[in-house]
């Protein structure tokens, strides 16, 4: 067989399985109201929490990054790419969440490859919950340290892996507000079993960040915690609506980061007006807490509208909100359904999610009005 036919085949038997990936067309900003494929529909989909991917001020703050800085970087950070725009991000983001230091990197997916293979290699040990993000697990991966995962949440199975391990440096990682779940991590408990083995706790806050914590300082902050031990990683292409990712922490590891993580080094760094645009982002995140008001009541909202609806939500209390279905079909059929009203809300299937939990996963913004909820819960209430 040819490599096409090879490939064709695969792509059919994945028709066949309903896990056939498509995209949509979308022809405007990212916001609650959309036009998609040619039509305007209401929208679930984003990881734009706050509402600010479109919002006027940060435009403005991208054009004036432009006409300050130009278009692109133009070079690594370590050769003459590092800014003054990004360095005043590392600076404010540091601040922002109580960390010595930051360092910026272009997306979080190449954060989480640099941070985990720079700090582990062969002869450590990561220690990984099961639902963390895809980015995490190639992290591990590429690191060739020794990788063990243990069930969604479960200290008491993460426990005995590092009681038995032989490794001298651990590192336990954890995304702190789960993509797919949407539930937030036990982080007091894994700070806690860290500190009594001996092991480092990296969270990776792409949720949490700018959404969580008082002025959306992120999970650390929802539960007043600050440690030694933990390392701190969040993505600024959701809440805080650009693009990008950093790491915090110690200046010491900073430094090292700087030194070592191969997804800083060899890249171009990200076009200054967006670290500009970013430098508003934060400001805003930090000042408008209507924002994060108005996610705990749509939450609430949707909470009570589907609560005897045929399918249930599952337990979160962040603005992803994961409606269990169960097959690959049904939840495609539903999210088909929802479309031809008007309504956009992605099926998420397996690999993403384990078998047999595929879900539509309904993300609130600030950009939506309480009445959109009603019309998405009045929609999946309606019969078949
Ligand atoms: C989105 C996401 C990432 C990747 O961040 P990007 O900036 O989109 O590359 C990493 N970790 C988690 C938990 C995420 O949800």
């Amino acid at each position: 067989m040819t490599l096409h036919a090879e490939l064709a085949a695969e792509l059919a038997d994945r028709d066949a399985r309903g896990l056939r990936r498509r995209r949509r067309l979308l022809a405007s900003p990212q916001r609650a109201h959309v036009a998609v494929d040619g039509r305007d529909y209401l929208a679930f989909c984003s990881n734009d929490y706050l509402g600010l991917a479109a919002d006027p001020r940060l435009i403005a703050a991208a054009r004036a990054g432009a006409d300050l800085y130009g278009v692109g970087a133009g070079a690594s950070h370590l050769v003459l790419g590092h800014g003054t725009a990004h360095h005043r991000l590392e600076e404010a983001l540091a601040g922002f969440v109580g960390l010595p230091r930051a360092l910026l990197f272009s997306t979080g997916y190449m954060a989480n490859m640099g941070v985990i293979s720079a700090l582990a290699g062969r002869g450590d040990a990561l220690f990984a919950d099961r639902l963390n993000h895809a980015s995490l697990n190639d992290a591990a991966l590429l690191s060739r340290a020794a990788f063990r995962r243990y069930p969604h949440n479960d200290l008491a199975a993460l426990e005995r892996l590092l009681a038995a391990t032989p490794a001298r440096r651990r590192l336990v990682i954890v995304d702190a507000v789960f993509s797919m779940d949407g539930d937030i991590a036990a982080v007091p408990a894994l700070l806690d079993l860290c500190a009594r083995h001996d092991a480092y706790l990296l969270i990776d806050d792409a949720h949490g960040f700018g959404v969580l914590g008082a002025q959306g300082r992120g999970t650390p902050a929802h539960f007043g915690l600050a440690s030694e031990r933990l390392i701190y990683m969040a993505t600024l292409g959701k809440a805080a609506g650009v693009s990008g990712a950093f790491v915090a922490g110690s200046e010491t590891l900073i430094e090292s980061l700087l030194q070592n993580a191969r997804t800083y080094i060899y890249t171009t760094a990200t076009p200054p007006l967006l670290a500009h645009a970013l430098l508003t982002s934060l400001q805003i995140i930090q000042q408008e807490e209507w924002r994060r008001e108005r996610l705990r009541e749509l939450i609430r909202r949707l909470k009570q509208g589907l609560q005897d609806a045929p399918w249930r939500l599952l337990p979160s209390d962040t603005p992803i909100q994961p409606l269990l279905v169960g097959g690959n079909a049904e939840a495609l059929a539903l999210s088909a359904r929802l479309a031809a009203q008007g309504l956009l809300v992605p099926a998420i299937r397996p690999p993403t999610v384990p078998q047999g939990t595929a879900r539509l996963r309904i993300s609130l913004s600030a950009d939506h009005a309480m009445e959109d909820v009603d019309r998405l819960v009045a929609a999946l209430r309606e019969p078949a």
